[in-house]
């Protein structure tokens, strides 16, 4: 079965929601006007129950079924952008000078409300669907904060699932797999403290440039030489701040990076290693560090059970060919992965074209994918709702 008719009758309906919230950009936990519009939208639809401030801005639907059934499914997009100068010359571009939609998070809170308003009309099945419209997805965990405000147990979520447009994806494709999709994301800042000196007289001091410059170099030693080669590992130093002039030698410096993994264990490695790395550096050339450490998301893990079922749908409507059932895992993290870690359920990403990139200046959603998109959303519930 292709696009259900009547997700194809709601295209124009949707596009034109996409390209609202697209125009008014909102960040983080700051989506009032945004979750605003989709709690009247939700309840306008005829949604039993429509519950917002769930980690404070967060909103959720509740759509049962015409049939008697225990089964609930969530199904979760997220209503924030970023912070960034819209590149483009869309009629309907930000108007919000320096944010926009870049990551498309306007197209995945318009593909689910398309989704509730034909499950609100249709209830042709057994059990409950929950509809979950996040806040802060951009580096603010939103998810954790609706997990953390009760969101599954509330509404007895069993399972869920998140979807995600891919840019190089051709429209009316997806891809998934099982096991991890996405890294785990945290951050390291480590703050050095030598003894400045007269750059001609260095042997008075303690230089943090050098010292600095030795961590950067020692931590990739942990990638080539501690991780498991077949595993996956980044660490990347992105900040070196140290010295204000050429002649003198810095007492301080500060580096900051991000560390990625696609393990529970190679995370912890990472995690021990950096700390030795970075004391016993600091310690050999006579500095002293300080490392804080900060866990990010979690590795975003598909389960076996629930992929193979979301691979199903997506091949009714697109196509068994246009399922690619063994994507590639990326570095890049989702914190949808927090609510794969409290219940079964699957992440996948719906082809958006030949955009631009995330977070890209001129990156758009494409509206050709809301279709499919919308589809996926509404046969997944029926399905897995089957009476
Ligand atoms: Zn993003
Ligand atoms: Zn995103």
């Amino acid at each position: 079965m292709p696009i259900v008719n009547r997700v194809a009758d709601l295209h124009p309906e949707i596009t034109a929601w996409r390209r609202d919230f697209h125009a008014h950009p909102e960040l983080q936990y700051d989506v009032h006007r945004t979750a605003a519009a989709v709690a009247e939208k939700l309840k306008s639809f005829g949604c039993d129950e429509v519950a917002t401030g769930i980690g404070r801005t967060g909103v959720v639907g509740v759509i049962r079924g015409r049939k008697a059934g225990g089964k609930v499914v969530g199904l979760r997009a997220d209503m924030d952008a970023l912070p960034i100068e819209e590149a483009t010359n869309l009629p309907y571009k930000s108007t919000v000078s320096g944010k926009m939609h870049a990551c498309g998070h306007d197209g995945h809170t318009a593909m689910l409300l398309g989704a509730a308003k034909y499950l609100a009309d249709t209830r042709n099945f057994a059990g409950t669907a929950v509809v979950i419209f996040q806040p802060a997805e951009e580096g603010g965990a939103g998810a954790l904060a609706m997990i953390k405000d009760g969101l599954l147990d509330r509404f007895g979520i069993q399972q869920v699932y998140g979807m995600h447009n891919g840019p190089g994806l051709p429209v009316g494709q997806f891809a998934i797999r099982s096991g991890p999709l996405m890294a785990s994301t945290d951050t390291i800042v480590i703050d050095l403290e030598g003894i400045g000196a007269h750059a001609g007289w260095p042997h008075r001091g303690v230089d943090t440039v050098l010292v600095g410059a030795q961590i950067v170099t020692q931590l990739q030693s942990i990638v080539a030489r501690n991780v498991d080669p077949l595993e996956a590992a980044v660490i990347s130093v992105c900040v070196f701040r140290a010295g204000e002039t050429e002649n003198v030698i810095p007492q301080h410096a500060q580096l900051r990076g991000t560390v990625r993994s696609l393990s529970a264990d190679v995370r912890k490695l990472l995690e021990k290693r950096i700390r030795q790395v970075v004391e016993g550096t600091a310690q050999a050339y006579g500095a002293k560090a300080e490392l804080t450490y900060t866990p990010g998301y979690p590795v975003l893990v598909n389960e076996e059970r629930q992929t193979a079922f979301a691979a199903e749908v997506a091949a009714e409507i697109a196509g068994k060919d246009k399922v690619n059932t063994d994507s590639t895992p990326i570095m890049g993290a989702e914190d949808f992965a927090f609510m794969l870690q409290e219940r079964p359920g699957a992440f996948i990403w719906i082809g958006n074209g030949d955009s631009a990139g995330l977070h890209h200046p001129a990156y758009d959603f494409n509206d050709e994918a809301i279709p499919a998109g919308t589809s996926y959303w509404v046969r997944l519930a029926e399905a897995a709702l089957a009476g």
